[in-house]
């Protein structure tokens, strides 16, 4: 970008020595003088509007690049002869060329372009999934590159002038595109984005297309072929700034009020009101230049000097909004991004001066042909230095000038090594969340892992009042949800809200336990959990850093937590990919606790296999898993998605059935009973098992919920009613007897 703006400068300043302050119109019989800047050459030479240039230093002039290929040749202050026709007559008017370079102008246009890569580069260094950061990137550089182009009346070289106007066209109708599919997408991607998916394609073909048909048109000018085009009567250069760059600034409007009205949430409604105002400048200007342009009407010169700062308000809009309500410190990257630059250009110049110093030092002491040794022996020392001395100051600088970062970064250590050693699973998760809660004062914290087989994502442990009471009680999150797919796209932490968005279910869960961020832990790129960030206390809101070492560390978690499960899965059992008994229990004592306090009903069954024993006797073990297998997805099939299975036992499973009362839990033992007695279960080559089941089946009535242990004497009377069962015979289901 240097470069580019270098030649604008260049190339202005060429131009200003050749210019002599006139706008032209192409007219019949000449090029018509359309404005002539008082108190400059031409205007002194005593050109006036509305006179017809007929010849320039003897070359006659048809189009309005005939006349910049004759000023090509003009040199400052050598005088060049005008014939020009004013009324009837026809005067020879003499024109000293050259004008003051407009150093304002260009200064501006340069931080403006820099302000434009400086928001490319803080739009990206976010590192976000975000396509909106990844548009504000692409759209301010756009920008930048027009900006900085040499376009101008008069360009030095020829092709130069073309080649930059062409850019200027298909940048041009980039942004076209780019802004508004921007802007589609703000607040949230709206809902007819994703109903008319046809239309964000359209705006790129719409920019896009006229972009390409100006460069089409103006080379075809250019090269004198302007009469063979076929669309003389209606020129692409008029649609792109006569109707699109209207109808681009009035979209982006309309884009943007209607959010900015009636977006449902109040963030979303102040994100685009941001940007709304931001973008009102720049679209006054357009529509007054537009209209002004139609019309005729003369504009004061110092209006084109308003580009630059109304160019520079919108982007910067548009920054703010995306950045500001999404958990993004610009004063911390901006600041540490700074320290470090600073650091490792003062550590280079201490490098080089040390080098030359030394240099010259050395071939006074050591004779020039050996001193080349020497100061290449001084290179490769220092420049193996220079890594561990940056690391060493930055450290150095990071105690001094963030020293809550490193606390926090101390802290997280600590709690890594102290999480491997917690061995299992149960234990580490809740180690993490009461340790993650105190080092990040953060209000909740909530685990997700993932089963290893179906990789369905279960809260393990919580620390939000929510979940302890039982609001959310399971937790389980299908690994295709949109909002953890996004999760998991990103690899880093992500707003809770963002995520939500995504997914409206896992939305309203995320609320429910007053999540703020989602911290997804993956391993070779696949979720196998998250950490779920409730706020932090006082509502300050995580800084970049935090989320940043938060990140950092949720990677450590993953890994821990891929060992730890690879021996154990947290909630299912390995081989029916049922609960597993702890899990099952801890269900049955929520159920409990549940229906005790609302009074509501509930039962369970006790399911046990009937001569088990003999079935492993006679056709292996193996064949006794396949079974045990085959048992678990008939009694899967047949409760209902509100009841849960546990394999309590070796060949036991506990059904635990919410909502229930006992007929209707004896009627489920039964459809189970029946169901397994008609399975026929194919091992080996050929070999059907048949087999049958027992059930004892047990509903919570008041006396027992007013026990201290209502869970415990609830599978008392059904392990009881199942030993019934067995005793009866085996194959049936005993409703219970008497109240123990
Ligand atoms: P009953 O009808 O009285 O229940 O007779 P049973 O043979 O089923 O007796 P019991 O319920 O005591 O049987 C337990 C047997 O189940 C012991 C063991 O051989 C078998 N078993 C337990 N877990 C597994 C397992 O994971 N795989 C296999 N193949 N067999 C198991
Ligand atoms: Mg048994
Ligand atoms: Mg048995």
């Amino acid at each position: 970008m240097l470069p580019l703006l270098l030649l604008q400068l260049r190339e202005g300043r060429a131009s200003a020595g050749r210019a002599v302050g006139v706008s032209l119109d192409e007219a019949k019989g000449g090029v018509r003088l359309s404005r002539v800047r008082p108190d400059l050459p031409a205007a002194r030479a005593g050109l006036q509007v509305g006179d017809l240039i007929l010849e320039v230093d003897g070359h006659g002039l048809a189009l309005i690049s005939d006349y910049d290929r004759v000023a090509e040749r003009f040199t400052p202050h050598h005088e060049a002869t005008f014939k020009i026709r004013r009324g009837e007559q026809n005067l020879m008017l003499r024109v000293s060329p050259g004008m003051p370079y407009d150093w304002g102008a260009w200064l501006l246009g340069a931080v403006t372009v820099l302000c434009y890569l400086a928001l490319a580069w803080l739009s990206i260094a976010q590192r976000t999934e975000d396509v909106r950061a990844r548009l504000l990137f692409f759209l301010t550089w756009a920008v930048a590159i027009e900006l900085a182009l040499p376009t101008g009346l008069m360009v030095g070289d020829v092709e130069l002038q073309r080649a930059s106007q062409v850019v200027f066209y298909l940048v041009t109708g980039l942004q076209f595109g780019l802004e508004l599919h921007l802007v589609s997408l703000l607040p949230a991607p709206r809902g007819w984005v994703r109903r008319w998916r046809w239309l964000i394609p359209t705006f790129y073909a719409i920019g896009g297309g006229l972009g390409v048909l100006c460069c089409g048109e103006y080379l075809a000018r250019e090269l004198g072929a302007g009469d063979a085009l076929p669309w003389r009567w209606l020129p692409a250069e008029f649609l792109l700034n006569d109707v699109m760059l209207p109808v681009w600034a009035l979209a982006v409007v309309g884009l943007l009020v209607i959010p900015a009205w009636s977006y449902p949430e109040v963030r979303g409604r102040h994100q685009a009101s941001l940007m709304l105002l931001g973008s009102l400048p720049w679209v006054a200007l357009v529509l007054y230049l537009t209209a002004t342009g139609l019309l005729d009407i003369p504009t004061p010169a110092w209006v084109e000097n308003l580009w630059s700062p109304v160019l520079l308000l919108f982007p910067f809009a548009v920054f703010v909004a995306i950045f500001r309500y999404h958990l993004f410190d610009i004063g911390f990257v901006v600041r540490r991004g700074l320290i470090y630059t600073t650091l490792t250009t003062s550590l280079l110049l201490v490098f080089y001066a040390a080098l030359g110093g030394g240099g010259v030092l050395l071939s006074g002491l050591f004779g020039s042909s050996s001193s080349v040794w020497v100061v290449a022996f001084a290179t490769l020392v220092l420049g193996l230095l220079f890594a561990p001395l940056r690391r060493l100051l930055q450290e150095v600088i990071d105690r001094r000038f963030f020293p809550e970062r490193q606390a926090l970064r101390q802290q997280l250590t600590v709690l890594a090594s102290g999480l491997a050693a917690q061995g299992k699973l149960p234990a580490m998760v809740s180690f993490l969340i009461t340790r993650l809660g105190e080092i990040f004062h953060a209000e909740s914290v909530t685990i997700l892992v993932a089963d290893p087989k179906t990789r369905v994502l279960v809260a393990v442990a919580s620390s939000s009042p929510a979940f302890q009471q039982e609001l959310e009680r399971s937790l389980l999150l299908a690994p295709d949800d949109p909002g953890l797919e996004m999760a998991r796209r990103a690899r880093r932490p992500v707003p809770a809200d963002q995520v939500g968005a995504r997914s409206p279910l896992l939305g309203h869960r995320l609320r429910s336990l007053g999540v703020a961020v989602v911290v997804p832990l993956l391993h070779h790129d696949e979720l196998i959990g998250a950490l779920l960030m409730g706020p932090k206390r006082g509502d300050t809101g995580f800084t970049s850093e935090e989320l940043e070492l938060l990140d950092l560390f949720s990677h450590h978690v993953a890994m821990v937590f891929e060992n730890a499960r690879l021996f154990t899965s947290a909630t299912y059992e390995a081989m029916t990919g049922l609960y597993r008994r702890e899990v099952i229990l801890e269900q049955l004592q929520r159920e409990v606790e549940r229906a005790r306090r609302y009074g509501r009903p509930l039962a369970i069954a006790m399911v046990d296999l009937d001569h088990f024993k003999s079935i492993n006797d006679r056709h292996g073990h193996l064949a006794g898993d396949t079974v045990l297998v085959r048992v678990a997805q008939v009694l899967t099939g047949a409760i209902r998605f509100s009841d849960a299975i546990g394999r309590y036992g070796g060949e036991e499973f506990l059904l635990l059935l919410p909502e229930t009362e006992l007929g209707g839990a004896i009627a489920v033992a039964e459809k189970v009973r029946r169901q397994v007695e008609g399975l026929r279960v194919t091992v080996g080559a050929g070999t059907n098992i048949e087999l049958t089941l027992s059930l004892g089946v047990a509903a919570l009535d008041p006396a027992m919920a007013r026990q201290e242990d209502p869970a415990t004497a609830l599978i008392a009377v059904a392990d009881a009613n199942l030993l019934r069962a067995k005793s009866l015979g085996r194959n049936r289901v005993e409703p219970p007897g008497r109240q123990p």
